[in-house]
């Protein structure tokens, strides 16, 4: 049990946010972690070694500065950012949703986004005191074209989030719909790429034909995820705008090195990607073979899945030390669903016994 908020300072913090649940975070010690769409390979020891050694050769006493223009460059090249565009980096994109929220805090303005979708655009714009609107899905994952359509119009977002592949549904969209919701947004759209190595398609193409779209996307699916790098991507005048609101130094040197450490090996990141993307398939097949069962086609590195009972479900993995998440509550539309995450070879193969195992509970 946490000790609560002395009385005389509740009056001094918003009332909103004492009143809120902040981004929480299962327990995991001991236990097979397939819950928050982490890449669950390490790199191999002598590149672990050949990287401590280059953290060693940082300089701890200076503020970040060069290695961060560097940073930049390789991923631009790493993204292949089309000319006109500008990159700025975010401390996660977690950083990045809530700096793009603030760019367009401006009373009255509704950011917008289909759901169920990822949290943090909710939040950040509740946070920011900026209406949310947010659009349901179709029964199977798609985007309600119509009435993405149709809340647009009504609404006039400043902000549209799509996250292409979506989580926890870990669909891409129709090509079409996104068009005719880019063609007909007044405002931001952000493309929110964080699955992109897992995914079929991309929105570079996007980004050249739309000077009010942004590709955002994170090294964290990639392999990094303790390593807190997320970048956006867009127009030089909107990247200069929102830049302008980052927290100075907000990327630091270690991971700014590690993260460009983690670039020259991305050919070993790309065969960890092709592995899980293969993992994913075999994952999907196998629910699919479970009775009562039915699994989601994904884009990502997690699969989504309904169970009979998503509680007891839950509870059955967990008891046998494995962790899931379970989004049932999240929206109506996720009612007795599980969100599995791609781990190695061996931690599928223990989450997939264990499950056959938890649904004869
Ligand atoms: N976007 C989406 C769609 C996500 O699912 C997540 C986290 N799982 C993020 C952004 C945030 O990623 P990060 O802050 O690690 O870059």
């Amino acid at each position: 049990m946490t000790a609560s908020l002395p009385n005389r300072m509740t009056r001094y913090l918003r009332a909103d946010v004492q009143g809120m649940h902040g981004y929480a975070v299962q327990p995991s010690a001991g236990m097979v972690k397939v819950d928050t769409m982490e890449n669950p390979f390490g790199l191999p020891a002598d590149l672990r070694r050949q990287l401590g050694e280059r953290l060693a050769e940082v300089a701890l006493n200076r503020y970040p500065a060069e290695r961060g223009e560097v940073l930049r460059a390789e991923l631009a090249r790493h993204a292949q950012m089309p000319a006109g565009n500008d990159i700025m980096l975010g401390n996660g994109s977690d950083e990045l949703i809530s700096l793009l929220t603030l760019a367009a805090d401006v009373p009255g303005n509704v950011v917008l986004a289909p759901l169920p979708g990822f949290v943090m655009y909710e939040m950040s714009a509740k946070l920011q005191g900026l209406k949310f609107v947010g659009v349901p899905l179709t029964a199977d994952f798609q985007l309600d074209g119509p009435a993405m359509l149709a809340a647009v119009r009504e609404h006039q977002p400043a902000l549209v989030w799509l996250a292409y592949p979506n989580n926890p549904t870990a669909s891409l969209w129709d090509d079409d719909v996104i068009e005719a919701i880019i063609e007909a947004a007044p405002g931001l759209v952000v493309m929110d790429e964080a699955y992109q190595p897992f995914a079929s398609r991309d929105s570079l193409d996007r980004l050249k034909r739309h000077d009010h779209v942004l590709l955002m996307r994170t090294m964290s699916k990639f392999g990094l995820a303790g390593v807190r790098i997320g970048y956006l991507i867009g127009r030089q005048p909107l990247i200069a705008e929102i830049d302008k609101l980052r927290p100075p130094f907000n990327i630091s040197v270690l991971n700014c090195e590690a993260a460009l450490f983690a670039l020259e090996h991305a050919d070993e990141y790309a065969r960890q990607a092709a592995v899980i993307r293969a993992e994913r398939e075999m994952i999907f097949a196998a629910l699919g073979a479970m009775p009562g069962l039915q699994p989601f086609p994904s884009e990502a590195n997690m699969v989504l899945v309904r169970v009979p009972d998503a509680k007891k479900t839950f509870d059955g993995l967990k008891a046998r030390k494995i962790l899931v998440k379970n989004v049932s509550a999240l929206h109506p539309l996720l009612a007795n669903c599980l969100r599995i995450t791609v781990g190695t070879p061996e931690e599928n193969q223990l989450m997939l016994a264990a499950l056959r195992e938890a649904l004869q509970d």
